[in-house]
């Protein structure tokens, strides 16, 4: 029987995180330090078939129709296409979507579409090569736009684009990006940066607001709300001059959406988090490890999700960045 992941704010949470490691072939400046971070230790992150063990419990006794792959960098998780597939046989069938920086993406495309995949969302902050190699530190711009014409031509559609705006680097690129998005097919989503950077250097200031985004949009698009309903999707969508074509912001600080957030978050140690701000998680791992059947699996993962805060509080003063970044926790 399927009683949901439900909190005490009446939110149910449908759309599972699934970070398949912390691990990362970019460092983008606003999610973790130039020289990377101690990654996780074999021992202590999920095999294959203990993340298979806990997306069945969470699709068949949870009620979780949505499975997103993220990471760190998916692609570099060698089990990935058999996990798909394995996530592509339970019943009710989820959506299967991965979050990825496309490098090496065209190799594997067509295997993932094979093995289950539905669509891919691909980081892509500039389409200026000098500028990728300074955002990330690694000089693999080519790679990344090969690999979202391979997500493509896979059929991995709708491909959509995700776009990090940072101050004095790429802030005046908003129409450019739209305009590549436009004239590929693609969906471009703007993420307002968030503080969940492993090395604590977010500040308001430098951050890109949505306001700021729409702005600059404005100066070369005509806007208008997207009248389809949002359904408790991160990004607030706008027609371009128009439609059909689309643009969506996800405003997560100026603008957050936390009451209807219906996102679970499982990361590649066994952790469950309630919401990407969490400061405490919950551990499956070892209660897997321990014997635990799946019934209690799914008890422990309810319970997790019950003590869901009502919203991120970015803005409250006692606000605490979570003690894990954005690459460990699975954006
Ligand atoms: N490696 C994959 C990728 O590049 O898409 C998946 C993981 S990455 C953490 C997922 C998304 O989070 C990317 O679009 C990235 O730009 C975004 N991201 C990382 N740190 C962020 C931050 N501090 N604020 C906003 N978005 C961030």
């Amino acid at each position: 029987m399927t009683f949901g992941l439900l909190d005490r704010f009446g939110r149910r949470a449908t759309d599972l995180r699934v970070s398949l490691t912390d691990r990362c072939n970019l460092r983008c400046s606003y999610c973790m330090p130039a020289e990377g971070l101690p990654w996780l230790p074999k021992a202590e992150m999920l095999t294959d078939a203990e993340i298979v063990r806990l997306i069945t419990v969470a699709v068949e006794r949870l009620g979780v129709t949505e499975i997103r792959f993220t990471g760190g960098e998916p692609l570099l998780r060698p089990g990935l296409p058999e996990i798909v597939a394995a996530a592509a046989r339970l019943r009710p069938r989820p959506h299967l979507a991965l979050t990825t920086n496309g490098i090496g993406l065209d190799r594997v495309a067509p295997g993932l579409a094979a093995a289950g995949l539905d669509r891919v969302n691909v980081s892509i902050d500039t389409l200026r090569a000098d500028r990728f190699a300074q955002i990330t530190h690694r000089d693999r711009h080519s790679a990344v736009l090969a690999g979202i014409v391979g997500a493509a031509e896979a059929g991995l559609t709708p491909v959509k684009l995700n776009a990090v705006l940072l101050r004095g680097i790429n802030d005046d690129e908003a129409p450019d990006l739209l305009r590549f998005a436009l004239a590929h097919g693609y969906e471009l989503r703007f993420i307002e940066q968030m503080p969940l950077d492993a090395q604590h250097g977010w500040s308001r200031e430098l951050m890109i607001t949505a306001d700021e985004i729409q702005t600059a949009l404005a100066t070369q698009f005509d806007l208008t709300p997207d009248p389809s309903p949002r359904a408790g999707a991160p990004a607030e969508t706008f027609l371009v001059d128009g439609g059909p074509g689309r643009v969506g912001i996800i405003a997560s600080v100026t603008r957050p959406f936390c009451g209807d957030c219906d996102r679970t978050r499982l990361t590649a140690d066994g952790q469950i988090r309630n919401c990407l701000f969490a400061t405490e998680e919950s551990d499956l791992r070892t209660a897997l490890r321990g014997g635990a059947d799946d019934d209690a699996l799914a008890e422990r993962w309810r319970r997790a999700m019950w003590g869901k805060r009502a919203g991120h509080g970015i803005d409250n003063p006692e606000f605490l960045q979570p003690a894990r970044g954005m690459s460990a926790i699975g954006g």
